[in-house]
């Protein structure tokens, strides 16, 4: 029998991405972690971040807790990603519950650790999921007041985020465009997206913006599946939708972790792998503090150790 030669899909990214950005070592990458809340978690953090470091992100953020709840431990470890890493750290902060000028003085504080890059969100209701969002009296009310305060205090870079599926609270997608538009008319410069699972989600919403005359790139944000009944919650608050096949695949495997991060690591290379192959380059992965997942889809992107780390 003769063996019939076929291009494979992830090769095909593989190939196309290279020739497109002139190099092997494949698109952009970021990863978002989370603070942690002990010094175990801690330490498996820093563990993490070893291990990620060597792929040469473009950046990696740290998320900022509902209600400036993490607000000293954001600061801690984006200081400490300063100070010991050859990372590009951006700070996450949020409108909720604090005056203007108590945000104001976490960027400046900010500012002063060396930190260039600040992602400037809304933040969710302080009721919790499905609560409605009041702004706070002497607060930046919205994402897009965040973004100029933020560039009124010092020249940061500024990411803000977007939604593949539609934020909840917007009633329409013009609403949603135009939000976005006043983020990036206020100073942002790149949108980074929720995660979402039909790669079309995406694609539609890049299509939207171009249409709306958009040229701010945006960034899909990924999330593999690490536990899935976590991963519908998340997708209920945020409006993601999650397709029927989607579900039936992860249903009762968090019983099955082995099964789950196997299943999790084929299909999220399969939205990256089909993304890539739409001229995508940049990629932001969810990494819930987590390594494998990360590692596993940039090696099919065709990401690598980059350069020696800084000791
Ligand atoms: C990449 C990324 C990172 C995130 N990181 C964090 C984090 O670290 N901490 C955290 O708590 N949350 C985080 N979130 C979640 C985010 O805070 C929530 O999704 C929140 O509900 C909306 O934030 P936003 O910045 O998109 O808000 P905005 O851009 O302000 O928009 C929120 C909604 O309000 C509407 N709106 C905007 N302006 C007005 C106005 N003037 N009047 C009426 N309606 C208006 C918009 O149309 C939209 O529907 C993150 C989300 C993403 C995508």
């Amino acid at each position: 029998m003769t063996a019939v030669q076929k291009t494979q899909p992830v090769q095909a990214v593989f190939d196309a991405a290279a020739a497109r950005l002139g190099r092997v070592g494949g698109p952009r990458v970021s990863f978002e972690f989370f603070p942690p809340k002990s010094d175990k978690l801690e330490e498996q953090l820093w563990a993490v971040i070893r291990r990620l470091e060597p792929l040469a992100p473009s950046f990696v953020s740290v998320t900022y807790g509902a209600g400036g709840s993490t607000r000293d431990r954001t600061h801690r470890t984006v200081s400490r990603i300063v100070e010991e890493t050859s990372l590009t750290p951006a700070a996450h902060l949020t409108c909720v519950a604090a005056s203007r000028g108590e945000v104001d003085d976490v960027m400046r504080a900010y500012w002063d650790a060396g930190v260039r890059h600040i992602v400037a969100l809304r933040g969710d209701p302080q009721g919790g999921a499905g609560a409605a969002y009041e702004p706070h009296p002497d607060g930046y009310a919205y994402a897009a007041d965040l973004v100029a305060g933020a560039r009124k205090i010092a020249p940061f870079e500024v990411s803000v985020a977007v939604y593949a599926d539609k934020h909840p609270d917007s009633a329409t997608w013009q609403t949603e465009i135009d939000n976005f538009k006043r983020k990036i008319d206020a100073g942002a410069t790149r949108g980074i997206s929720n995660f979402f699972v039909d790669a079309d989600s995406f694609l539609r919403l890049r299509d939207r913006l171009a249409d709306a005359g958009i040229t701010a790139p945006i960034v899909p944000g990924v999330m593999p599946v690490s536990n899935f009944n976590g991963f519908k919650r998340m997708a209920a608050v945020g409006g993601v939708y999650v397709p029927d096949w989607f579900a039936a695949i992860f249903e009762g495997l968090d019983d099955d972790p082995e099964t789950r991060l196997l299943v999790a690591a084929a299909t999220t290379g399969e939205l990256c792998a089909r993304l890539a192959a739409e001229g995508v380059e940049d990629f932001h992965f969810y990494t819930l503090n987590r390594a494998e997942l990360t590692l596993a889809i940039c090696r099919m992107l065709g990401v690598k150790a980059q350069k020696e780390v800084a000791q």
